[in-house]
């Protein structure tokens, strides 16, 4: 219906691109979030000359990016720069470093006297990958649902011959397939871009490995990730809607069974015909609509992601000798994996990522400068409620990029700023800081996620990465497809 007013809480990539569609198709659009600026976890960092991109750093599925501006009648407002190799992978107490091409022969050569046959064996597994991509994605991550009954028979309709990777990790999997430790280390990998462990995540996230290597690889965007936001603001206000930051939503005011204004800090109250929250959907249902299913208590059983320790740190100097994006682990992978998501003494011996986002974007770093940003996974608060150390955790990881790299770092920074899970936690309101929100355990997918409408009033909605289908920017788009969809029909 045209001309109704809208309100989007939250201006994360879900709540953009959720504005975009209904915009486009006539509603009137107001944000109101909490931040200074837009884009939620996709966000930036600017300081004496360096940028930096505050969380996300490369995208699968760039074709859902492209499937918001047609749905949109505009022209895609930003450039997709693609990577290869994807990433590099090197391990503590080796030189060895992995490029991961998509190039399968490229990729072998350097599992020679390492993985016998790898390149047959890694065709055998990544064409599982697909096959479980190409059964489950239209049927169970791109689908609304009505209740539990209509999930379980979208289900029943993905081929029975995956019914055995239902009962598997994604570890046992890989085990199945691979031999040595590199490339069961190197290929299980993608598990943790999901927020939890290869040993906690189902096998059915291998389809990961297949978008990974196959079906898309990964993206970058011309000019830095966060044009990504600038650009669909850009468009947003050219379609009339409006932002207001610095406005967090603290309370509600509702009349028979329909949202009427939710309230801000100020006291002040926002109006609108429809609600759109992007804020996180378990939390906000806990803490502003003060649901009993999402009460404290209740949130800390869920299943969460781990926490990220994230720094930004500015260098005087260049550094050819590392790739865009690059992944340090350690030689005890199995027992760091199983100590990550709750146990702070895993920090002595991180594993982390760093992304030299100046490489490919010269303009995010002075002259002769280097921006890097170090992701290092950690507890969430639930398990790690003290960040004191937060500064011996960083130079520890600084010290030892710094022999990794052959390069002592810690003369040449001229900036350094981080942010603890509890920084994630206050700045975008992260339940405890887990940096995925819920995590995809089997009982929180699908149906079983918190849902993309309210259970109590029928103008309220949903977008982001903890309802459907879940973590990651294309999923957020995905998200906002699925809103959308509700929105139109209960319109
Ligand atoms: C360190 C890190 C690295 C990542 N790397 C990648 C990556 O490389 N690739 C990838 O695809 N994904 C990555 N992700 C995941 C990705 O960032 C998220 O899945 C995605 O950005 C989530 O978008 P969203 O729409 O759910 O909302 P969010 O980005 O969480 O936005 C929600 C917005 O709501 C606002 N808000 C919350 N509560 C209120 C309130 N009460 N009132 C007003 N406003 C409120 C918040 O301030 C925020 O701006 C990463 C995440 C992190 C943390």
């Amino acid at each position: 219906m045209m001309n109704k007013n809208v309100l989007i809480i939250g201006t994360g990539l879900g709540g953009l691109s959720t504005g975009l569609r209904l915009a486009s198709r006539g509603y009137k659009v107001t944000f109101v979030e909490k931040n200074k600026q837009a884009g939620g976890r996709l966000n930036q960092l600017k300081k004496d000359g360096f940028t930096f991109d505050v969380g996300p750093s490369f995208f699968s599925m760039p074709y859902e990016f492209e499937e918001l501006v047609r749905d949109c009648g505009i022209e895609m407002p930003f450039e997709f720069v693609e990577l290869d190799p994807l990433y590099t992978v090197s391990f503590r107490g080796s030189n060895k470093q992995y490029s991961l091409y998509k190039d399968i022969d490229k990729l072998s050569a350097q599992f020679e006297g390492v993985e016998p046959d790898f390149k047959n064996k890694f065709t055998t597994y990544l064409k599982k990958c697909e096959e479980l991509y190409n059964d489950t994605v239209d049927i169970a991550i791109k689908q609304n649902f009505d209740s539990i009954p209509a999930y379980i028979k979208a289900l029943m309709q993905v081929n029975p011959i995956h019914l055995p990777v239902l009962v598997k990790t994604f570890w046992k999997q890989i085990t199945s397939h691979f031999e040595s430790k590199e490339a069961r280390q190197i290929v299980s990998l993608i598990a943790f871009f999901l927020g939890r462990t290869p040993f906690d995540t189902n096998a059915i996230y291998t389809l990961l490995s297949h978008i990974e290597f196959t079906h898309t690889g990964y993206y970058n965007v011309k000019g830095g990730m966060y044009t990504i936001v600038t650009s669909l603001v850009s468009e947003l206000q050219k379609l009339g809607a409006t932002f207001h930051y610095e406005t967090e939503i603290k309370d509600y005011h509702s009349h028979n069974g329909k949202l009427k204004s939710l309230t801000d800090q100020n006291g002040k109250s926002w109006e609108a015909d429809i609600f759109v929250i992007n804020a996180d959907a378990a939390f906000f249902r806990g803490t502003v609509f003060k649901r009993k299913k999402f009460a404290p208590k209740k949130l800390s059983k869920m299943s969460w992601t781990m926490g990220y320790l994230t720094f930004y740190v500015g260098i005087n100097k260049k550094l050819p000798q590392v790739e865009h994006h690059n992944y340090y682990l350690g030689n005890n992978y199995q027992a760091y994996a199983k100590d990550v998501m709750n146990n702070p003494g895993t920090l002595e011996k991180p594993y982390y990522y760093v992304n030299v986002v100046s490489k490919h974007n010269p303009d995010c770093a002075p002259e002769g400068c280097e921006a890097l940003f170090f992701v290092c996974p950690v507890p969430n608060l639930l398990y790690k409620k003290n960040w004191n150390d937060k500064d011996e955790i960083v130079s520890s990881i600084i010290e030892d990029f710094s022999d990794r790299i052959h390069q002592d770092l810690s003369k040449k920074i001229v900036l350094q700023m981080e942010y603890t899970p509890e920084d994630w936690h206050n700045q975008f309101n992260l339940y405890k800081g887990a940096g995925l929100g819920l995590s995809h355990h089997m009982l929180q997918i699908g149906a079983l996620r918190p849902k993309n409408y309210d259970e109590e009033f029928s103008n309220t909605f949903y977008v982001g990465a903890s309802t459907i289908p879940g973590a990651g920017l294309p999923m957020a788009v995905i998200s906002s497809k699925l809103v959308t969809e509700r929105i139109l029909k209960n319109g």
